[in-house]
């Protein structure tokens, strides 16, 4: 088997892996790229033999999306890919990117060949055998991939943690047996950080740093990040706080809550029946007023809407999650900050969701008390190496890392450090 890291190896996001097996071809992740410190985007799409073409010998069989951030899939709104690819996500991603590619005021769209995958189920793509585990990020939905090919196994783990809100989904990858494994495609963006705190720690530092403060709480929260949500509504309920998500934040709960109970999985996410839920009638709670499909989910969100001047009345007891472009929304509305606190992550790039920096930026100008926490987003390099200890790779390749030398000390000559466009074929 052979691996190519396309773009994603020494850089956070617009991962992009092609393994060639024989005669088979496939792709992990189709991200789009990081914006350079510059703030100047990359060229989005790739060009690889086959993926807009059908002039290579062999095709690109199939695309396999790990998770639902921009940067492992956010090329494919870019241009539509060959239409013969097949594009492998599970049912609830294929909602969160098709609603949040109609969000912005030019809506994009997913034009591909859509084939689900399930948690746990094998399936075969020309010579390759996939199976996908869950893991633990803050997507709506996260996948590491099990990869079986003439007798080679490969195990691309996308964006993971092992401390979050799934952290039974990682021990699960522990507990799987797939035999002895070639290589280990990890992500390594904090391998930086030996081990911090787990997001229940986070929580309860928040909690501690609220005591005494009675003003309104603006957190920032990408609008996917489930699990920090869930968090925030125990916050909500433990401060007697009432918890304002957008018309988006939550059409993506109902969505996941459905899904979910299709499969017959309880979510701990917080719902239109989560009694301190209000929806904020702004200007994204408009857009999916606007998308027909979703009609019935926007009458049951009705009753849940609240307009500003419930909001400025209520300010004192409102936890308002911030994404990406909420400065303009509530810069209309709200003038004063000066009871408000802010809490966000001082660990992060916030990469995942474009314009969350420049959001960060204007909300601490306006002068409020800040809660800085740590990031948790992803694996600390104590679960890195608890993954390598247990699965045994004889090589581990690490991608979207600044720290490809922590690995080369950690693991000697099994550190397989590639640049973008290296091939590397496993003996
Ligand atoms: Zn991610």
């Amino acid at each position: 088997m052979k691996i190519i890291i396309h773009r994603g190896a020494g850089e956070t996001g617009g991962n992009c892996i092609e393994l060639v097996s024989g005669r088979s071809r496939i792709l992990l992740d189709y991200g789009a790229p990081p914006y350079s410190p510059q703030g100047e985007q990359q060229q989005t799409t790739l060009n690889i033999p086959g993926l807009y073409d059908d002039k290579a010998a062999d095709p690109i069989l199939a695309i396999l999306v790990s998770h639902t951030h921009a940067d492992h899939y956010g090329a494919l709104l870019a241009r539509p890919v060959n239409p013969r690819i097949k594009v492998f996500m599970s049912e609830i991603m294929e909602d969160v990117i098709r609603i949040t590619a109609k969000m912005p005021s030019e809506p994009q769209k997913l034009t591909a060949d859509i084939h689900y995958f399930r948690k746990g189920h094998k399936f075969i793509v020309g010579g390759f055998v996939i199976t996908p585990f869950l893991m633990d990020h803050t997507a709506a939905e996260s996948f590491a991939f099990l990869i079986e090919a003439g007798r080679k196994k490969v195990i691309y783990t996308g964006d993971y943690r092992e401390h979050g809100i799934k952290a039974a989904a990682f021990k699960q990858l522990l507990a799987a047996k797939p035999g002895p494994i070639d290589a280990l495609i990890t992500e390594g963006t904090q391998a930086g950080i030996e081990k911090g705190p787990a997001e229940p720690e986070i929580m309860a530092h928040i909690e501690a740093n609220l005591k005494g403060r009675d003003g309104p709480l603006f957190v920032m929260c990408a609008g996917q990040d489930i699990g920090l949500l869930t968090s925030l509504t125990q916050l909500a309920k433990n401060t007697r706080r009432f918890l304002v998500v957008d018309g988006y934040a939550a059409l993506l709960l109902e969505r996941l809550k459905h899904l979910a109970e299709k499969q017959g999985v309880e979510l701990k996410a917080p719902s239109l029946e989560t009694e301190f839920l209000r929806i904020v009638r702004n200007k994204a709670t408009q857009r999916i007023f606007q998308l027909s499909e979703y009609m019935e989910t926007f009458r049951r969100m009705r009753p849940r809407m609240y307009g500003w001047d419930w909001i400025r009345d209520n300010l004192d007891r409102l936890i308002i999650p911030v994404r990406a472009n909420a400065q303009h929304w509530v810069g209309e509305e709200i003038k004063d900050f000066t009871k408000a606190t802010l809490i966000y992550s001082d660990w992060e790039t916030y990469s995942e969701e474009e314009g969350m920096d420049e959001t960060l930026q204007w909300f601490r100008a306006r002068g409020m008390a800040e809660v800085p926490t740590p990031s948790s987003h992803h694996a600390y390099f104590s679960t890195i190496r608890k993954l390598v200890e247990n699965k045994k790779p004889r090589y581990i390749i690490p991608i979207n890392t600044a720290h490809q030398d922590k690995f080369t000390q950690t693991f000697g000559k099994r550190a397989k450090i590639l640049n973008n466009g290296e091939e590397f074929t496993l003996d």
